[in-house]
């Protein structure tokens, strides 16, 4: 099974991308966790990457198209996989069916905007793990603490206020779009894309139930 997550950044696509892949024994290519351990391990692309991403801009198709097609080529990906956080630009969406890469299935995660504030404000993370954590919605057990390790939690530059006008922005402008296209994919004749969009807002046990009903269409 090869499956997108589309969505705004904090809709909870890490969230259900975690829930998805453990049920159906696929790996989760977040391109943005990719990027982030890119920049922790202070690799040449970390470097390049780093301004990019603190700023809520997107980086360049290239780089993000280079690494999703070296990703997929390892032993882990033969069943399929689940991308979180990719496509998030046309060219990169064109990218997919260049490469001759069959999505069967889409799920959009929506959101109002005004949740989405509140969500990646308040959203802290580990950073060794990547469990995410909200300071209301799923505090940890002891504010700003990893529950698991003890370890102390962060807030990502790129949750700060100020950038997430700018990546909401973003968002609109280069990722929306795509909602029509895989739409209007999915309505072609012959194609073997299912396109479906579900209301992200509630508790994350809800979100996965009814993505779990959806995955029932699938032959697993
Ligand atoms: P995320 O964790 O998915 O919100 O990604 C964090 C940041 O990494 C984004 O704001 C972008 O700067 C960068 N990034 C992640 N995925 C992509 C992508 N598919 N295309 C371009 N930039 C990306």
């Amino acid at each position: 099974m090869k499956m997108i997550l589309l969505g705004a950044p904090g809709v909870g696509k890490g969230t259900q991308a975690k829930f998805i892949c453990e049920k159906l024994g696929i790996p989760q290519i977040s391109t943005g966790d990719m990027l982030r351990e890119a920049v922790k391990a202070g690799t040449s692309l970390g470097k390049k990457v780093k301004v990019v991403m603190d700023s809520g801009a997107l980086v360049s198709d290239e780089v993000i198209i280079d690494l999703v097609k070296e990703r997929i080529t390892q032993g882990d990906c033969r069943n399929g996989y689940l991308f979180d956080g990719f496509p998030r630009t046309i060219p990169q969406a064109q990218a997919l069916i260049d490469q001759r890469i069959d999505i069967q299935c889409v799920i959009e995660i929506a959101i109002p905007d005004e949740e989405i504030i509140s969500r990646l404000s308040g959203r802290r993370v580990h950073v060794d793990s990547g469990r995410v954590y909200h300071i209301t919605y799923s505090p940890p057990k002891v504010p700003g603490i990893d529950d698991e390790t003890g370890e102390e939690l962060i807030q990502r530059h790129d949750d700060k206020e100020e950038t997430i006008v700018e990546r909401m922005a973003v968002y609109r402008k280069q990722t929306e779009p795509l909602v029509t296209f895989y739409k209007e994919l999915c309505n072609q004749e012959g194609s073997k894309l299912n396109y479906y969009s579900i209301d992200g807002t509630g508790k994350s046990g809800v979100i996965r139930d009814k993505i779990f009903s959806i995955l029932g269409n699938f032959p697993i």
